[in-house]
């Protein structure tokens, strides 16, 4: 198999981009560990009336989902980042093939073929 290098002409500006998406996740989820009701050092516990906890319930729970959201993508990015310093951006981690360009493209923090997410999902 011929080793393929994804031209430095593209990643540098993906690296730039990955980066950008890091600051701005890692910002993401401070910002919602602060808007999580749970976290409210203020919170009364103990007259908190029923309306009150059913909407903070709801609140976390949403928080809660949100940043595991953040926190995938967070995984996902540095990934990517660990795998141009490794010098192996755009190649699947699962079967080492290229991985499409335009898909690439679109999903920049990719670090499996199209072929190889599809089975990781079933
Ligand atoms: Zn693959």
């Amino acid at each position: 198999m011929a080793k393929v290098i994804f031209p430095v002409s593209l990643l540098e500006p993906i690296k730039q981009f990955l980066h950008l998406e890091e600051r701005k996740l890692s910002k993401r989820k401070k910002d919602l560990d602060e808007q999580d009701p749970f976290n409210d050092r203020e919170r009364v516990v103990d007259n908190a009336a029923v309306d009150t906890d059913a909407s903070e319930q709801f609140g976390h729970a949403t928080v809660e989902g949100l940043k595991r959201e953040v926190d995938r993508k967070l995984i996902q990015v540095r990934k990517a980042l660990t795998r141009i310093k490794l010098g192996k951006y755009g190649t699947c981690e699962k079967c080492g093939e290229m991985i499409d360009t335009d898909r690439l493209m679109v999903f920049p923090e990719a670090t499996m073929c199209v072929k190889c997410e599809k089975k990781k999902e079933k």
